[in-house]
């Protein structure tokens, strides 16, 4: 059985086909520039070089077409016919409190897509178009729906309401929801499987730092809390995201720098966070080596954002009386040492000791706390698209 995912952004489309008999990828790419001048797609077969396919794609639709035709190319693809993708994987952002699974995209489904477009009206669109394009051209092929929101959906009441006129969570379902829902959960499986004990047993906090940033409290298997929102802009800071500030702070911002609400929603959504602080760059790499070269701003950004994720961390223990395993995961968490070690330093009250030695890696799974350490801390690289390709495996073979 193989298993093409897809991940639409709105001038972007990831994909990965992979062949579940033994998980490998067997050709991944990205279409980019979709609806504007220069669209391009970097299509990578396994083993072979990596071809750029220069074509216009004015809509998700042609972009998909490009993917399909690279993927049957006499010299580069890697399948002779349709008939060789099973099923499509759909990555979809906001499901509301609709599904709390994985479903197959049937007609009711997209309906109560559409109508979670007013939660999240940057990603839910192009996900539902990239499905449609999906649909047009490979009309026999079964997809499913795999939703970033699915695994908060486990959150009680006391997690997700937010403390405002709870007429606002009856009207317009105003409550935290919470997203990287599929990195969690990938992340959290394999720290039970590292623990050789089963998830249902465990207390785990997830820290996936990549971009965008969230953390979640993952006990017995399932989400009890996590920091992002109703929106992705809630919690931590994060790259160019304010993360949690106090609300006040918007209506102060509009008066005195006389803005509108759209200026601070563009404020607190892309001029903010590590960004904001630094005035360097969102990219960690960038602040890090400012930072290392004495630019006291950048320095002051790292400071912040460690003494966030530290907040988070602490509150989850509180919130399940305990921790086991503290997991580092996407582009921050596999990749920066010094993070971790930051993030980790003075925690042993909680009884959380890192081996700086076994830390001195990079986007390998591994168990990075000392031998006697209470808390376990681990690195494991995240992995979306495999958990979109067994759950749509799994809901095809049903
Ligand atoms: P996205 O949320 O866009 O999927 P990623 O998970 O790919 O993001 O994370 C990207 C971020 O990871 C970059 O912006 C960068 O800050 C950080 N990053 C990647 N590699 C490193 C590294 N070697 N050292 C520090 N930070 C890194």
């Amino acid at each position: 059985m193989k298993i093409l995912v897809i991940n639409c952004g709105s001038s972007s489309l990831k994909y990965q086909f992979i062949d579940m008999e033994n998980e490998e990828v067997i050709a991944k790419g990205l279409a980019e520039r979709i609806g504007i001048e220069g669209s391009v797609l970097k299509h990578q077969p396994k083993d072979m070089d990596k071809v750029t396919i220069e074509r216009p794609m004015p809509t998700h639709r042609e972009a998909l077409q490009t993917v399909v035709d690279a993927l049957k190319d006499k010299e580069y693809g890697v399948i002779k016919d349709m008939g060789e993708i099973t099923a499509v994987g759909h990555r979809v952002v906001h499901a509301g409190e609709k599904f709390a699974y994985s479903v197959p995209l049937n007609d009711d489904v997209m309906n109560a897509l559409k109508e979670c477009i007013n939660l999240a009206p940057l990603h839910n669109p192009p996900n539902i178009m990239g499905i449609e394009a999906c649909k047009q051209i490979m009309p026999d092929v079964p997809m499913v729906g795999v939703f970033d929101t699915a695994f908060h959906q486990t959150m009680s009441k006391k997690a997700y309401i937010y403390p405002i006129p709870y007429e606002y969570y009856e009207k317009y379902r105003v409550r935290r929801y919470g997203f990287h829902g599929t990195s969690h959960k990938y992340v959290a499986e394999r720290a039970a499987a590292m623990l050789g004990k089963p998830l249902s047993e465990i207390k785990v906090i997830t820290c996936h730092l990549g971009n965008g940033a969230s953390i979640t409290a993952v006990m017995n298997g399932k989400s009890v809390d996590t920091s992002m929102g109703f929106t992705p802009l809630e919690g931590l800071a994060m790259g160019t995201r304010s993360g949690n500030i106090d609300p006040a702070i918007i209506k102060f911002l509009m008066e005195k720098e006389n803005i509108d609400i759209n200026e601070v929603d563009k404020i607190l959504n892309k001029k903010s966070g590590v960004l904001g602080i630094s005035g360097v760059s969102s990219d960690f790499r960038d602040i890090e080596e400012a930072a290392d070269s004495g630019n006291e701003r950048a320095q002051l950004a790292l400071e912040v954002y460690i003494h966030n994720v530290k907040k988070f961390i602490g509150a989850y223990a509180a919130v399940m009386n305990g921790v086991d395993a503290i997991v580092f995961t996407a582009g921050l968490g596999e990749n920066s040492a010094t993070m971790r070690s930051s993030i980790c330093k003075d925690m042993s009250f909680l009884g959380v000791e890192l081996d700086e030695a076994k830390n001195n890696v990079r986007g390998k799974e591994t168990d990075l706390s000392k031998d006697g350490s209470k808390v376990r801390v681990l690195l494991v690289p995240t992995n979306e698209e495999l958990m979109i390709a067994r759950d749509t495996m799994k809901l095809v073979s049903k």
